[in-house]
């Protein structure tokens, strides 16, 4: 199942039938979502994604040239217009470590067919790019925030920077525009379970929807144990304890998130159940790494290739029939097929989280 953010408004499986030459998967789902993963490095080393212990100063990172530059992102991206992506969502690693990242947004905002331009940042760099971003046409932003403790914040991410510059970063985006911002909080029982009443207090009666994220199985480094994991329902318990709330309907069928609403209007709560209540049915979502490999699900083991054939000169239609080509062969339903909250048997090698942006 994938993260947060996005993953909801996100899931915009409208019932559509395909249009013009827009792509189903073998299970009838169209691909609407992409997400771009602009680098693989990171300024935190969360311990759910990328712990220090495991990516230290000996990791073998990607070179610089082996990321897609822009002009290639762009290339592709069109394609994957053509074939029925609406929406983008940049991510990393940490999105806002790529350099002139606002020539890129410039860039796929003018490419037609998208029609919603998003970026998932741990917030950290966002107080100096926020109107920059705004200004090149992106839409909305997602904010992961995984506790206001400073103690707890650096807990859960490995040390690093403060909690204070992250609601900094926050402020600068609604400053320069940004509406509907959202929190990702992921969600882990020894660290950050007392985070979760004052982060909701913090946000409560505004239009920033803190979104609690299931700990997900998701790669292999960050060593996942299921006694991790609070359910959503688990949590729904412990905010009823504080504060009335009630479901919302699902904006559409098969909507991934569950969205929750206080009663007194204060606004709105969001659940992400990947690990409870894991639903693939109507995931239209396909994810580019930066070195241009295309993983057609967040537990992929691998993925393909399309940097080679940017490189070596292949014409839009054929890079268009080669990404048709691997849509229409996908049966991924990996969240759903899990058996309950298990992990992979060790030694099945799973993308990590950091490289292909969740
Ligand atoms: N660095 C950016 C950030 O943290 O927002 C973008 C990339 S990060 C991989 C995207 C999202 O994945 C973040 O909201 C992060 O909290 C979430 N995430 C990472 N590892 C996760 C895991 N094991 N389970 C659930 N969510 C996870
Ligand atoms: Fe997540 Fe893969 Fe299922 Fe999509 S198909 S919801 S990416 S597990
Ligand atoms: Fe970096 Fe985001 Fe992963 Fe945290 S979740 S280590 S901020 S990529």
């Amino acid at each position: 199942m994938c993260n947060g953010d996005d993953m909801q408004t996100e899931l915009e499986n409208r019932a559509t039938a395909p249009e013009g030459d827009h792509v189903t998967d073998r299970l009838g789902r169209p691909m609407r979502d992409l997400r771009l993963s602009v680098i693989d490095r990171c300024n935190f080393r969360c311990t759910y994604c990328m712990p220090a212990e495991e990516v230290g100063p000996n990791f073998p990172w990607l070179g610089m040239s082996e990321w897609l530059s822009f002009e290639e992102m762009l290339r592709l991206v069109r394609q994957f217009a053509r074939l029925g992506v609406e929406k983008i969502r940049l991510t990393g690693g940490e999105p806002l470590l790529r350099a002139h990242l606002p020539e890129l947004v410039k860039g796929l905002r003018a490419i037609p067919g998208i029609k919603d331009l998003a970026m998932t940042t741990n917030g950290i760099l966002l107080s100096l790019y926020a109107a920059d971003l705004k200004e090149a046409g992106l839409d909305r932003v997602t904010v992961s925030l995984d506790a206001l403790d400073e103690t707890v914040f650096r807990t859960m991410n490995g040390g690093f920077d403060a909690p204070a510059k992250v609601l900094e970063g926050i402020e600068a985006a609604q400053a320069a525009g940004f509406k509907d911002i959202k929190i990702n909080t992921v969600v882990r029982r020894d660290i950050n379970m007392g985070e979760l009443v004052p982060i909701l207090t913090k946000f409560r009666g505004s239009d920033v929807v803190v979104r609690f994220i299931e700990y997900m199985d998701v790669g292999n480094v960050n060593h996942w144990e299921s006694d991790q994991v609070v359910s959503s329902a688990e949590l729904i318990d412990l905010i009823s304890n504080q504060w009335e709330i009630e479901p919302v309907a699902k904006n559409y069928s098969g909507e991934v998130a569950d969205r929750y609403r206080y009663a007194d209007g204060s606004g709105e709560i969001g659940f992400v159940s990947s690990i409870s209540q894991p639903f693939c049915r109507p995931c239209n979502r396909s994810r580019l790494s930066v070195d241009g490999k295309l993983f057609t699900c967040l537990f992929a083991t691998e993925g393909t290739d399309l940097r080679e054939p940017v490189r070596s000169g292949e014409s839009d239609e054929e890079l268009h029939d080669r990404i048709a080509a691997i849509w229409t062969q996908r049966t991924d339903q990996y969240s759903q097929l899990r058996w309950g909250g298990k992990k992979k048997k060790d030694g099945d090698k799973k993308i990590e989280m950091f490289y292909i942006g969740g």
